[in-house]
């Protein structure tokens, strides 16, 4: 039996129906029939403002945000999918955290609502640093369907991983592969 890496964690009846696709080489097809096409979020300047955006919707209060970007240098052997980091400076003789968000630049390809659930994610670890139940709640908060397009993203990591690129010279990703696939 293959390992599933990404999927570690979650009940052995969704990992069968994981196996299942795989095996009948539908993920690509799961995938494409629940996300049609990608996002045109391409640039740094465009991601600073879909997460601002972001911010001030839901959460206006909490810190702010000194740099947004897609950093190719996360990658997937980490299974980091963002990497939040708060960086400490002197300025001025005391101590300034500054909040940055780093989102693994393979997300430049994934369909909009997998951006969504890493930006969500990231966001919610500027007031939650663990991921505890307080984390996820906030993470449901600002995207009810959190958990299930967490999931997604572990699906869209091994779609890369064993298939490549899911809209593969396809900017907008329309494909005659898109069908209904099975429910996860
Ligand atoms: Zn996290």
């Amino acid at each position: 039996m293959p390992q599933l890496p990404y999927l570690a964690g979650y009940p052995p009846q969704i990992i069968d129906r994981v196996r299942d696709l795989l095996a009948s080489g539908r993920l690509s097809a799961y995938l494409l029939g629940r996300y049609p096409s990608g996002h045109d979020i391409r640039t740094d300047r465009a991601l600073y403002d879909y997460v601002l955006g972001l911010k001030s919707q839901y959460l206006r209060s909490s810190s702010p945000l000194s740099k947004v970007a897609y950093d190719g240098r996360i990658g997937l052997v980490h299974q980091a999918l963002g990497l939040h980091t708060f960086v400490s400076r002197v300025q001025g003789g005391r101590l300034k955290a500054k909040n940055e968000i780093r989102i693994a630049a393979l997300f430049r390809e994934a369909p909009l609502p997998l951006l969504r659930m890493i930006v969500v994610h990231e966001l919610a670890h500027l007031k939650e640093r663990e991921h505890g139940k307080a984390f996820y709640r906030l993470c449901e908060h600002m995207e009810p369907a959190y958990h299930q397009l967490e999931l997604d993203a572990r699906l869209f990591l091994l779609q890369l991983e064993r298939h490549g690129p899911l809209y593969a010279g396809d900017l907008f990703g329309r494909s005659d592969l898109k069908k209904k696939g099975a429910e996860i």
